[in-house]
């Protein structure tokens, strides 16, 4: 949605959500239900697999309409807006160990609220308890550190955050008290995702790991996730929909989100993916993928999305084009944002998000060299797509 059409149409759009009748999607319920359930590495635990990403949960109800369909693994966070109280909101009417609810080490104030290098034990156990008394539950299933290789250019810095003797003492503790199960963590770079993750598999520490996956990029990821399942380290998928970005083109009648994510899930080292679900029409189409396999038609939708969108879409996680910027732009991050504005209906997030990026995309209105285009190795308008982003993300023209 364009930022114009959606100052016009938000309010209408509400509205139109607020009042879809009940009795069409009870029709659809029957067609649409998780059909597989895979183990998270040695875990264990066994999840949907097409799972529920409440970044932009609206309701408790949605959740019980959610495992009504069969879907079993919830991936939240303290800085998700209210999607953890909404969580509590339905926790009465839930059997909590038929579920699996995942939380990250955050503090519940704007995204990103993970917590920094240097953090100490009582605020991981702070952090976990506060998710806990906001879902009403005694335990998380899983915790992630989430987001590595987002908050700090540097490979060594970020690894302090990740192998911190902080949080792992506190994940000893929590776990001790059945506060937590296991310890997670996420990246969708942008920077060092693939070497990160590899550091966290190779730790012994972590049980699961959560990077942006996609049919569109990742050279290296491959590795990464053959490294995870010899390891026993279970994979769960995200950022699965490469931009998510409206079909405004001719896909023969192949719907591209299912086909998107049979993509993913063809990998037999992905356990699962997580995905944002906002509406019962979200439930219906995402859970036709649901134990299905990838097909030729779904290959030629996934064809024309690359050939359509693979010229815009900045692979989260990718980062070869920044340091070859001399003013430092947190170029893909940038472009995550304006992902988030454009494509994931989140355009109060990401406006918040860029307000607070320190190295923004200003400088690309006076750059003489544009060196950040030759960068990219996907062919990107780099400069003219971080031009517009910074107009889109600040509300100017
Ligand atoms: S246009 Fe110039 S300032 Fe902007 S990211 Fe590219 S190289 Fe950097
Ligand atoms: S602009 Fe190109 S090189 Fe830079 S992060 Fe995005 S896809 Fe990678």
């Amino acid at each position: 949605m364009k930022r114009r059409d959606f100052l016009k149409t938000s309010a209408v759009t509400t509205a139109v959500i607020a009042a879809a009748p009940f009795t069409a999607q009870a029709a659809e319920k029957e067609k649409s239900k998780v059909r597989r359930y895979q183990e998270i590495g040695k875990t264990g635990l066994k999840m949907s697999d097409i799972s529920y990403g409440t970044g932009r949960l609206p309701s408790s109800s949605m959740i019980l309409r959610a495992i009504d369909r069969g879907i079993n693994y919830f991936d939240t966070a303290p800085d998700y807006g209210s999607a953890e109280e909404y969580i509590g909101g339905a926790m009465k009417k839930i059997q909590r160990d038929k579920i699996i609810i995942a939380s990250k080490f955050c503090v519940p104030y704007s995204y990103p609220g993970h917590l920094p290098p240097g953090s100490k034990k009582s605020d991981y156990i702070k952090a976990v308890e506060g998710s806990l008394s906001r879902m009403k539950t005694d335990y998380l299933d899983f915790c992630f550190v989430h987001a590595i290789g987002e908050q700090s250019k540097s490979k060594d810095e970020e690894m302090k955050r990740l192998l911190s003797d902080e949080l792992f003492s506190a994940v000893q503790g929590l776990k001790k008290t059945g506060k937590m199960r296991f310890l997670a963590v996420s990246s969708h770079g942008p920077d060092n995702m693939e070497s990160l993750l590899s550091e966290a598999v190779q730790s012994g520490q972590y049980d699961m790991i959560m990077p942006s996956f996609n049919f569109l990029k990742f050279p290296r990821i491959p590795n990464l996730l053959r490294e995870a399942k010899k390891r026993g380290v279970g994979v769960i998928a995200m950022k699965t929909l490469a931009g998510a970005k409206d079909m405004d083109f001719d896909s023969k009648g192949s719907a591209f989100e299912p086909a998107a994510f049979k993509w993913v899930l063809s990998h037999p080292e992905v356990n699962g993916l997580v995905i944002t679900i906002k509406r019962v029409s979200d439930l219906d189409l995402y859970l036709t993928a649901s134990g299905e396999p990838l097909t030729a038609s779904d290959r030629k939708v996934l064809d024309l999305y690359a050939r359509h969108y693979g010229k815009r879409y900045c692979r989260t996680g990718c980062n070869e084009c920044e340091s070859d910027c001399p003013k430092g732009v947190s170029i893909a991050t940038t472009l995550r944002y304006q992902m988030y504005f454009n494509d994931y209906g989140m355009e109060k997030h990401a406006m918040k998000s860029y307000a607070g990026l320190q190295d923004c995309a200003q400088p690309c209105f006076i750059c003489d060299n544009e060196l950040c285009v030759s960068a990219c190795p996907y062919g990107l308008p780099v400069s003219d797509l971080l031009r517009e982003a910074h107009k889109t993300l600040t509300f100017t023209v």
